[in-house]
């Protein structure tokens, strides 16, 4: 807990958690929690040797400043609608995104009609829990299909790359200076996913929403694309405590 109370004094934001231990609501009151899930109850258990929902669930409960960052796995498609529902149960919120395979597990690959029928049952989630889904239609489309505007996201596009190791010509768009720091806080890291990840096969979900948001002039031709364009800022600001729910 030292080490995120330093953090938090620096950056009050957000802290990435499996939900276990309980952050301390008294030292750390506004601080955004996001815990990691990966399923329901069974798949949890498969791919983490537990069901974490129930202990996370239990420490969090109603908690105003929590969400569920929840991975999901091709195995899951068709089967979303009762963790969503699980998380409406215990009043807290709900954030999407998909599994890169990083380890190459068999059966964890995704196949363009999974990829196809996920963004549909994402979108009916958000339909179905409004309340619940911090998300955006938009976002769906882009992270399931890895497309905007026509062009594919990957090394050549991605915002979210370390800038001192970044030798790309010409230079890519970014959002911030961005950083990704090592433990030792002295090396850093090429992005803000392993860096080993197949950028082609990458799924992270801030890294996309990143890729929208610093591709604003992109969007400046029709209503719905800046409409597209503020959902994803809309929603990326919420999960990072920058705007309320
Ligand atoms: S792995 Fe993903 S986040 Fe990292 S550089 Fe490649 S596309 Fe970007």
């Amino acid at each position: 807990m030292d080490r995120v109370e330093a953090f938090y004094k620096r950056i009050p934001s957000y802290c990435a958690t499996n939900g276990l231990i309980k952050v301390p609501r008294d030292k750390f009151p506004d601080m955004m929690v996001g815990i990691s899930l990966w399923g329901g109850g069974e798949d949890e258990k498969v791919l983490r040797g537990k069901d974490t929902f129930s202990v996370s669930s239990k420490n969090y409960e109603g908690d105003p400043y929590t969400y569920y960052l929840y991975t999901i796995t091709p195995k899951q498609v068709g089967k979303i609608e009762p963790v969503v529902k699980r998380i409406a149960d215990v009043g807290l919120k709900v954030h999407l995104q998909l599994l890169s395979n990083d380890e190459g597990v068999d059966g964890f690959f995704w196949k363009p009609e999974e990829l196809r029928d996920l963004r549909f049952e994402m979108d009916e989630m958000l339909d179905q829990y409004p309340r619940t889904v911090i998300s955006c239609k938009y976002y769906h489309e882009i992270i399931t299909t890895g497309k905007m505007m026509g062009r594919s996201f990957g090394w050549r596009e991605c915002p979210s790359v370390t800038e001192s190791l970044d030798n790309r010509q010409p230079p890519v768009k970014r959002l911030i200076h961005f950083y990704r720091w090592a433990a030792d806080l002295k090396s850093v890291h090429r992005c803000c996913t392993s860096a080993t990840r197949d950028c082609s096969t990458c799924k992270d979900g801030a890294a996309h929403m990143s890729w929208v948001m610093v591709n604003k002039h992109d969007h400046m031709n029709s209503t719905k694309d800046l409409q597209n364009w503020i959902e994803v800022y809309e929603m990326f600001a919420k999960l990072y405590r920058l705007i309320p729910w």
